[in-house]
């Protein structure tokens, strides 16, 4: 058994392995217009998906209460169960760094299998996902 099943099975997300992801258009412009509204603030949302065979299809946004703060927001969410439907999270960073923080891997490696940031100009090449385990890894836009 490969590791990543083990800790698939620890964290409960050994059902989500996928192959590919794919995230509908309008997810993408709903990101970029938020984070660019939410300036110099973060935002936070959870991603709302399902695995349809090998590919876990994102196909739109859930967001929290206080879904803007100063103060670092994706430590608001770390409280927060994940909905059945929520695979991940996506955030946005002020500045030109999409790399996640301590407490985002922290935050990743906790609750679901595939996350999003997006830092400075807010456009889709300066957007970059995760997996749990924070390593790059690359999607669609269907
Ligand atoms: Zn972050």
């Amino acid at each position: 058994m490969k590791l990543r099943n083990i800790l698939g099975k620890i964290l409960g997300t050994d059902k989500l392995q996928f192959e590919e992801v794919h995230i509908e258009e309008e997810v993408i412009d709903e990101i970029i217009n938020i984070a660019k509204e939410s300036y110099p603030n973060e935002f936070v949302a959870l991603l709302e998906g399902r695995m349809e065979e090998e590919t876990l299809q994102i196909s739109g946004l859930i967001f929290l209460p206080s879904d803007v703060s100063n103060e670092g927001a994706v430590m608001q969410v770390f409280m927060q169960p994940l909905t059945v439907n929520s695979v991940g999270s996506v955030h946005s960073h002020p500045g030109y760094s999409a790399s996640p923080s301590d407490a985002d891997l922290d935050f990743f490696a906790s609750k679901g299998v595939f996350h999003m940031i997006i830092a400075e100009p807010y456009n889709r090449e300066s957007i970059r996902a995760y997996d749990s385990w924070g390593n790059v890894i690359g999607f669609k836009t269907i």
